[in-house]
This record gives C-alpha cells, structure tokens and sequence, in this order.
C-alpha cells in the first residue's frame, strides 16, 4: 500500500529524510500536511507564523507538482486527521521525521499506538544535528551549559545531506484535501504584512539563494559581521530553518565546503557559524531534557521573583515607543519585518526583564506572536536566558546599559534611523540617548521629546537598582 508522508516542519524536498526513504521505495505517496489546533498543549501559531506558513505551503505544494505529486491540506486534531488519511487511501505505512517538543512528542506517540501493528510507523531525524537523548554527559545526564556541549558533539561531524526525490509515485486516488485558501492564515482586517513581504521571500528555493549568497559574500566576515544590526550580514536562515525549507545539514556542510574552497574564510569565521547552528540544537537539547520551557522558570528560584505588572509599560515596549532609540528601532523591526536582529534581540530583553522587571514570559509571547522564525525552543532558551531564569543564563546582574549598547553596535545611528525616522536628522553623538541633548539639538532635528518621540519610559540607573534589588529577594 501507499505511504503517507506526514511534513510537518520539514517543508522541503531537499535532505528530508522521511520523504526521500519513502520515495526510495518505489511505492506511491501521499504527502500530508496537518494545520492542528486542537491536540491538547500543542502551541498555536502566531500571527506572523500563519503569514509564513502560507507562502511556505503554496511553495511546497508547487514543488511536489514538480515531482509528479500532490499535496494533502487537513485541519484539525492532527490523530483524526491522520488517521483518516491512512484509511482512505489504503495505506501501510507511516513516515515523518522526528519533533521535539512535549505536546508534539505526546501527539506523535498517540498515533503510533493507535496504528498497533497495521501501519508501520518510521520516525526520521531531520532537524536537528544532533539528537537531544544522543548527546550525554560523562555522568548520563544532560548538558546545561553550552560550551562542554558544543564541545561533545564536536567528537563526531553530522551525517552527508541526502539529495531530493527524482519523482514520487503517485496513489490511485489523493485523498480529499483542504483548499489554502479556506485556512484564512493572510491577515486581512487590517492586513499589516506588507513589511514583511518586502523583506522575506518564504520556500526551499529562496531559502537556497539566499544562503548561497551568504556564503558567497558574507561568511568570511561573519565572525564580526553578525554584531552589525544596521547591515544585512548574517545569513537570515532562522525562518527557513523554523519551518524546515532548508536542512541544518545542507548548511552545514555548504558552509564547510565554501571555507575549505576559499581560503579567505578565515577559521573563526566559520567556526561561529557552526556553532551558531549548534546553539539552535543546544536550545532542543533543553527544551527536549527539561519540557514546559515556555512555561516554568529552568531556575525554580526565579518563580518566587517579583515581576512587575504594567499593561502600559509593555505596550510601550510591544510598539517601539520606551523612548530609548535602539529598544524602540528593534521592536518596530519586528513589528515591521518579522525579524530582529539578534544583538538587538539581547537588548530588547534585557530592557524587558530588566528596566521594566517584566516577566520575561510577556516577551516570550509577544516574539511568538510576531516573529516569522519564532521557535519553540530557541525563543524560550533564549527569553530564560536573558531575563536570569535559564539553563546557562547571563547572570542576572550583568545587565545591558541600552545607550552604551547603542553606542557601541550602532555607532552612527544609522540601525535607529532605519527603524525610528522621528529621530533621522539627530546627530550621531545625541541619536542613543536624545534626552540629554541641548535644547537646540533637539530643535534643529525637529525632535519635541513626548511629542514626536516619548522621554524615556525608565532612568536606566534607577532601573538597575530596582532589578538588582528585586534580584537579591531570590537569589539566596
Ligand atoms: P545567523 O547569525 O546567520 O545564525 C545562523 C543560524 O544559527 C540562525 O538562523 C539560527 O538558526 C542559529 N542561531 C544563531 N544564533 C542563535 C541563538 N542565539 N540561539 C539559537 N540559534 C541561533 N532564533 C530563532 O531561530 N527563533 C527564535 O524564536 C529566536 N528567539 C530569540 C529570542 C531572544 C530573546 C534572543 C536573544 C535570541 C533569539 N533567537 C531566536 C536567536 C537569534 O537571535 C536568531 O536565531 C538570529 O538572529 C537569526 O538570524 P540569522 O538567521 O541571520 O542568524
């Protein structure tokens, strides 16, 4: 019989391991995709997540097309769904590759149960480079702390990418499926995903491009390229790889071959680079080992800490308006791209958890909401870590002074110009911190402080002693 192929965030012909072993035995197919809201804890996707998956699917779809197949769209609890579709078309087999996450591990289990011995079920690592239950410490535990952990896995190299499918056989007949259209992910009232459709180009093929650019003109610099928020240096994979449109194995190994065939790439270049992709792995390894990471504090201690309430402070932050030029330019960059960069992405969060003692949980969520590469174990290993509650977190004393950040990474203003045009014509010297320029600074930039731009929502210094004594109540 058939075998249905059941993607999830694996939306790719290319090193998809379920679907090219499926292909591999010459029986037809059915590719399956489920959109599930209903399977208990699994986490609904985000406003900017629907806008990506949508473009993602009509680009899958079109691709599979090119292989002589069809894609099946489901909506609903993903165990009826499934099940239906192995019924209806006769089949025998199961294929998917492997998720990482609680409430999706839970879904996947269930259905292999329910299954029994009728239907094979074959799992596949696909995603990660490293499976999370492979990498031990000496002890048998699990890691908490990065460096021992890029240090393990450093022992043995990830596997070769495997190449697409030529053709997949078809079935004798494709089971009903869902039109698109009808799953109404676009915003429409109002639509607000024009700024990110400039910027971003979702699917495998684009995905392809634009990592061959990075390789070709930016990879040798990236060791330092990547602490440049106002350049476009780094290589832009996180959506791709949220979804799966590209293999962490394909950009692995591209990545290793363009540096060993260039010698202008230096060694610390390339090295950031694939340990930036092993963090990503590092971030499952946690949530796959510790579970409820968008929930529990990893650190319980952090659960008795004194978190402020403010509806208007977070508001401020959500819509880019503290008054602190490069928190208020990250946040609009998110809003408008569905992308930031990662420096500001630290400074953001510390200016949340820190400045505003706001539970790092609230810009969890709003991230969730907004990013288009938002990941459920990257945005919550990463909230944990800068607001103090994470495995191998910042401590929460080193807290980010958001002007000599500013100053610092975005020397000349020209990232806070790009995103807060209010404050374009301020001089570079006043750009971070336009509260303590001279009233005529301020005039001739056409800057009326709590009318084109706001005061600063908090005093940095006075800020830092609230957190750090909030911070002495918990730390024992
Ligand atoms: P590059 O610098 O080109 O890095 C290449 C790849 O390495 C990235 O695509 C990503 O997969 C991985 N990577 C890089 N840095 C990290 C990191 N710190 N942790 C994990 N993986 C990393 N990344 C997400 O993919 N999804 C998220 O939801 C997310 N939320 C974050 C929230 C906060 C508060 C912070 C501080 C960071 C978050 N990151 C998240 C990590 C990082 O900011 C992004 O991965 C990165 O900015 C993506 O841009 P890029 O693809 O150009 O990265």
């Amino acid at each position: 019989g058939p075998i249905v192929v059941w993607l999830r965030d694996d939306l790719r012909l290319d090193d998809n391991p379920a679907l090219a072993l499926a292909a591999e035995t010459n029986r037809p197919i059915v590719p399956l995709v489920v959109l599930d809201e209903e399977s208990d804890g699994v986490r609904a996707l985000g406003g900017a997540h629907k806008w990506w998956l949508h473009h993602s699917l009509e680009s899958f779809a079109s691709s599979l097309r090119g292989k002589g197949s069809r894609l099946t769209l489901r909506r609903g609890k993903a165990k009826d769904q499934v099940l239906d579709v192995i019924e209806k078309t006769g089949a025998s087999a199961l294929f998917f590759n492997r998720r990482y996450d609680q409430a999706s591990r839970a879904v996947d289990d269930a259905i292999g149960e329910a299954l029994g011995d009728q239907v094979s079920v074959e799992r596949f690592t696909a995603n990660l480079l490293h499976d999370p239950e492979n990498v031990e410490t000496t002890s048998g535990g699990y890691y908490k702390v990065f460096t021992p952990f890029w240090r393990k896995v450093s022992e043995s190299g990830p596997r070769d990418p495997i190449d697409p499918p030529d053709g997949l056989k078809q079935p004798d007949t494709f089971p009903q499926s869902d039109d698109l259209e009808d799953w109404e992910l676009l915003p429409t009232k109002p639509d607000w995903s024009g700024g990110i459709a400039d910027f971003w180009t979702p699917g495998e093929k684009a995905a392809h491009d634009r990592f061959e650019t990075f390789c070709d003109d930016l990879l040798s610099d990236y060791h330092k390229g990547r602490e440049r928020p106002y350049a476009d240096d780094t290589s832009r994979m996180s959506p791709y790889l949220r979804w799966g449109e590209i293999s962490p194995y394909r950009l692995w190994h591209t990545a290793q071959a363009y540096a060993n065939r260039r010698k202008t790439v230096p060694d610390e270049a390339i090295r950031t680079f694939l340990q930036e992709l092993v963090w990503r792995d590092f971030n499952y390894h946690l949530l796959f080992h510790f579970g409820p990471l968008a929930d529990k504090n990893f650190n319980d201690r952090f659960d008795n800490f004194s978190w402020r309430s403010s509806k208007k402070d977070l508001k401020a932050w959500q819509n880019g308006l503290t008054g602190y030029p490069i928190v208020d330019a990250g946040m609009r960059q998110l809003w408008k791209t569905g992308w930031m960069h990662n420096r500001v992405r630290m400074i953001v969060g510390s200016f949340l958890t820190k400045d505003l003692l706001i539970d790092w949980r609230d810009g969890e969520r709003w991230f969730w909401d907004t990013l288009v590469d938002g990941d459920i174990a990257s945005n919550t290993a990463q909230w944990q870590w800068i607001g103090g509650a994470g495995a191998d977190a910042q401590p929460f004393f080193r807290i980010f002074n958001p002007i000599t950040q500013s100053e610092r990474f975005d020397k000349n203003g020209a990232y806070i110009r790009q995103f807060v045009p209010e404050l374009k014509e301020m001089p570079d010297k006043h750009i971070h911190a336009p509260w303590k320029a001279d009233k005529d600074v301020l005039e001739k930039a056409g800057v009326k402080l709590g009318e084109t731009y706001p005061e600063p929502l908090v005093d940095h210094s006075e800020a830092r002693d609230r957190a750090l004594s909030a911070y002495d109540e918990v730390k024992g």
